[in-house]
């Protein structure tokens, strides 16, 4: 499905799961051996996301691939004028126009492989997730495991108390969980909130 071929046809890959569940590996799975097939290779994350080192895309398991911080999605398109494939980590914190760059870039045909998280800690579509799986040939949804049962999880329970939609972090912030612990942890979160309402 995802091979290195010489002709430059130009389509979109989204690879998109929870925390923990190895989308930024397979990200870097993808673009290495695009860059052991001898091709131009350039990776872009949002300045946003500054975890680890300001340069390189970096997942837990500390496998690291050079990258470029960008300030927005439009910057992309001027930095990619000689490339075979694009790489952008954590696309769920870019613009809406990320949609846009990615289609322009695969028009040009170059191929774009694009890891982000499909799902904020509440369960809701993540930011432009959602249009760029649309407009991609291929999706690829991969799974963490369950902390609490061991099931396949597909959501990021947050542990931290924080309102803020947008928190970086690691182990201690997240946990991936299920369909039926998340929906359990939000009725529970919904009675806890009544409760306290009444008081
Ligand atoms: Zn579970």
């Amino acid at each position: 499905m995802f091979l290195e071929s010489a002709n430059r046809a130009g389509w979109i890959e989204v690879v998109c799961g929870s925390m923990f569940s190895g989308k930024t590996e397979e990200l870097i799975r993808r673009l290495k051996r695009a860059q052991f097939a001898r091709q131009r290779v350039e990776i872009f994350k949002p300045k946003v996301d500054v975890r680890y080192s300001e340069e390189d895309v970096v997942s837990h398991d500390a496998t690291a691939i050079r990258c470029t911080p960008v300030e927005n999605s439009g910057t992309i398109l001027l930095l990619t004028g000689d490339v075979d494939v694009v790489g952008i980590d954590e696309a769920q914190f870019f613009d809406a126009n990320i949609v846009t760059v990615c289609k322009t870039l695969a028009d040009h045909g170059i191929r774009v492989i694009v890891a982000g998280l499909d799902m904020d800690y509440q369960g809701n579509p993540f930011g432009p997730m959602p249009a760029l799986m649309a407009v991609a040939e291929y999706v690829t949804k991969v799974h963490a495991v369950c902390v609490r049962c061991g099931n396949l999880a597909n959501h990021s329970h947050r542990l931290s108390d924080s309102d803020k939609l947008v928190v970086l972090g690691e182990f201690q912030d997240y946990e991936p969980i299920c369909r039926h612990c998340f929906n359990e942890l939000q009725g529970k979160e919904r009675e806890a909130k009544v409760e306290a309402d009444d008081r």
